[in-house]
């Protein structure tokens, strides 16, 4: 089976001891799994500390966002290059990265390249605004994204990306997507990747799906046709509620084996 991937985005959250602190919590948690892959996206700062203590068969570690050019006379910025003994995946595109930041689709297209090219995979975050769903244009968006956000990929470079469905308005707002709206995104995603990529390379790309999951609706989530995992934000900070968000996908994973 595919293996399901579970995010932890902590965004702008947790120093060097509180993210040290979590970890530790959630390794006493979280179990191993061979079908579960469990992948920690913790600030730039603490990537490396955490890297010597985490238990490699729980847990993968991943950046929340980086820079495309390897290197240079750029202030302030992390390559993705920089990364590569690392994190294992790098979130691409992230709504907050889109609209607070400015983050266009082309720079965006830049970063899934780059991260190709240094052997990192790209989470690639698509979604549509509450007023884009109002005036009927999400498939609309998801198909612009997705065709910006990869132009210059292969389809042999497929089998190192992933989708991940985020509607930009449930996102940290409490307010989840029903199942028939994450359905029918996934069946856009589908076709659009398809048509840019061919069925077969589509097959092997996970999609994930992401906005104010809780440990409650997470099952229904994973059983969704199409859905191979979840990207976590605001439950990814307390380990009782992220090491049930877990759980549940060994629940999910047992019953497909
Ligand atoms: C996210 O950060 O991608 C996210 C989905 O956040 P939250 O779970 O808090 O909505």
């Amino acid at each position: 089976m595919t293996r399901i991937l579970i995010a932890a985005n902590w965004k702008m959250n947790l120093n060097t001891s509180q993210a040290s602190l979590l970890i530790h919590r959630l390794q006493e948690r979280v179990k191993i799994h061979r079908d579960i892959e469990v992948v920690l996206f913790p600030p730039m700062l603490t990537l490396q500390p955490l890297s010597m203590q985490i238990d490699r068969r729980k847990f993968r570690l991943g950046a929340q966002d980086a820079y495309y050019q390897d290197e240079g006379a750029y202030t302030g910025q992390v390559s993705v290059h920089m990364l590569r003994d690392l994190a294992h995946y790098v979130i691409v595109g992230h709504s907050e990265r889109r609209h607070v930041f400015g983050e266009t689709d082309d720079e965006i297209s830049k970063k899934v390249q780059a991260c190709i090219r240094n052997d990192i995979s790209p989470i690639l975050c698509v979604g549509e605004t509450k007023q884009e769903r109002l005036d009927g244009e999400t498939n609309q968006v998801i198909h612009d994204q997705l065709m910006v956000g990869l132009s210059g990929v292969t389809s042999n470079d497929m089998d190192d990306v992933v989708i991940a469905y985020e509607p930009v308005w449930a996102i940290g707002t409490g307010d989840n997507a029903t199942v028939t709206q994450i359905e029918d995104a996934v069946k856009v995603i589908q076709k659009n990747l398809s048509a840019m990529f061919g069925p077969r390379a589509t097959k092997k790309v996970r999609i994930l799906y992401g906005g104010s999951v809780t440990p409650d609706a997470s099952r229904g989530y994973l059983e969704i046709d199409g859905i191979n995992g979840l990207l976590v934000g605001g439950a990814s900070l307390n380990y009782h509620q992220f090491s049930d968000i877990v759980d549940s996908a060994y629940r999910v994973a047992r019953e497909n084996q």
